[in-house]
């Protein structure tokens, strides 16, 4: 029988890591699955319980990465398995697009009540964040009968051609995919960006009449958990009334709670025209969402739809999840994320050559470091000893733990993040040398942001 995850402290290491089943589960691994993969490190989760994921060796690891800010609940909260087998032995599936599957207009009801949209709100339901990125594309093209789109570098938005023609946060998402969608323009993050929107795109390039959206991550990603200047969302907001464009907040990552506001768009009271959101909105199941302005939502029959978007057993983890975090983990989320930042803090003092900034709003914090090797040996030191971290942007390391930790976690992860921080400031050239061969051995992926999302 195995021990209850519940009744062991965490972490707690059993083997050195990668342990033997996972080094040969690895093998096999790369024997079968597609080498686009971008991974992390050697973790190989097998079982999981609230902040805790147990390896196939039986090592337990402290999940500050959460699936990528997806496991919002924790892994496997009662109240969300619950719901998953009572839907699961009444409904599998039968097409939304199709037939009028009750579950999903529920679904659509709440994620237009807890939407940002004072004015009311419809919604489409897909699969994932990339479907809703797309979805929304569509609609704005669609409503505005314009076709071009503004995006930020920096910015990641899924990897699906609209999508990823959209992403600009590494280059490497674009090579050999040529040519992207066209009619897409880039310019920086923040407000410098939003001259460079007026002077050189408006002015210069393509008339502001021709665009159909600006799509924007209020707190940017995968692009290293930037957050803007305050100015820049409210005066994105009026450029677009100004010019009759759609604002497109995609909140995949920054939504459904994880910033300690249901949307990180809240912080700076701006009203989006079209929300997009998936990740931590269904603790893990696929489910993804694009949310708009009911007088924007003017699309006709036929005009978009899914066979499994909607999927009625994803739904019902959905509506346990939003349960879960209006019951309180929205506010777990700004309270553990202030302790956590409190205490992140000082290492810029502590290690001043090596941590630049320490950076983040509620549970999506980011910590800067001087280079993207720093931040890739911080991350393994961290997995080591039994921390989940994951790199974003190009020398940061996100932490992004499920919305559920208690303040006993979350010292926990400072401590042992520290630890990391400081071996790698006492044993750079050694803990580079070791990274060197995790990625000879294909247990990481060299200088990518690992994560790759
Ligand atoms: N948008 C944002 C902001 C994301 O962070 C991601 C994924 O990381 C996506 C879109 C794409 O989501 P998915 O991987 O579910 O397609």
């Amino acid at each position: 029988m195995t021990t209850p995850l519940q009744a062991r402290p965490v972490p707690d290491l059993v083997t050195p890591v990668p342990g033997p089943r996972a080094r040969a589960h690895i093998e096999f691994d790369h024997a079968w699955t597609s080498p686009s993969l971008p991974r992390a490190y050697p973790l190989v989760p097998a079982r999981g319980f609230g902040a805790a994921i147990e390896d196939i060796d039986g090592n337990l690891f402290l999940d500050f990465a959460a699936g990528i800010a997806v496991n919002s609940t924790g892994h496997s909260h009662p109240d969300v398995v619950a719901a998953i087998q009572a839907q699961a032995a009444e409904l599998q599936h039968m097409s939304a697009s199709d037939f009028y599957l009750p579950v999903y207009a529920e679904a659509a009801a709440e994620l237009a009540r807890i939407s940002p949209m004072e004015d009311g709100a419809r919604v489409f339901i897909g699969n994932s964040g990339a479907e809703a990125v797309e979805a929304g594309l569509k609609l704005a093209r669609h409503h505005t009968g314009r076709s071009n789109i503004i995006a930020f570098l920096g910015a990641f938005h899924g990897r699906t051609m609209g999508a990823v023609s959209l992403t600009a946060s590494k280059a490497k998402y674009h090579a050999g995919f040529g040519p992207m969608l066209p009619g897409v323009y880039h310019v920086p993050y923040g407000s410098a960006g939003l001259d460079e929107i007026e002077d050189r795109i408006f002015a210069r390039l393509m008339p502001a009449s021709e665009f159909a959206a600006v799509i924007v991550e209020p707190v940017q990603g995968e692009g290293g958990y930037v957050v803007p200047d305050d100015d820049f969302l409210p005066q994105l907001r009026e450029l677009c009334d100004r010019h009759g464009i759609l604002l497109i907040a995609d909140e995949v990552q920054s939504g459904a709670g994880r910033t300690g506001k249901m949307w990180a768009l809240e912080h700076w009271d701006v009203e989006p025209d079209i929300l997009l959101t998936a990740k931590g909105i269904g603790s893990g199941m696929p489910v993804g969402a694009m949310i708009a302005r009911s007088d924007v939502m003017t699309w006709g029959p036929g005009a978009h739809g899914s066979t499994y978007g909607g999927n009625p057993v994803s739904l019902a983890a959905m509506l346990a999840t939003i349960r879960l975090l209006e019951g309180g983990l929205v506010a777990n989320a700004a309270i553990r994320g202030r302790e956590l930042m409190d205490a992140l803090r000082p290492l810029t003092d502590h290690f001043p050559t090596l941590v630049r900034d320490v950076r983040g709003k509620g549970l999506m914090i980011g910590i800067e470091f001087d280079s993207a090797q720093t931040a890739d040996a911080v991350q393994l030191q961290a997995f080591e000893r039994g921390l989940l971290v994951l790199e974003a942007g190009d020398n940061a390391v996100r932490m992004s733990p499920p919305l559920i930790i208690s303040r006993a976690e979350a010292e926990t992860a400072v401590r042992i993040f520290t630890e990391a921080v400081a071996h790698v400031a006492a044993h750079r050239e050694a803990d580079l040398e070791e990274l060197e061969s995790e990625i000879k051995a294909g247990y990481a992926t060299e200088a990518f942001g690992a994560s790759g999302r």
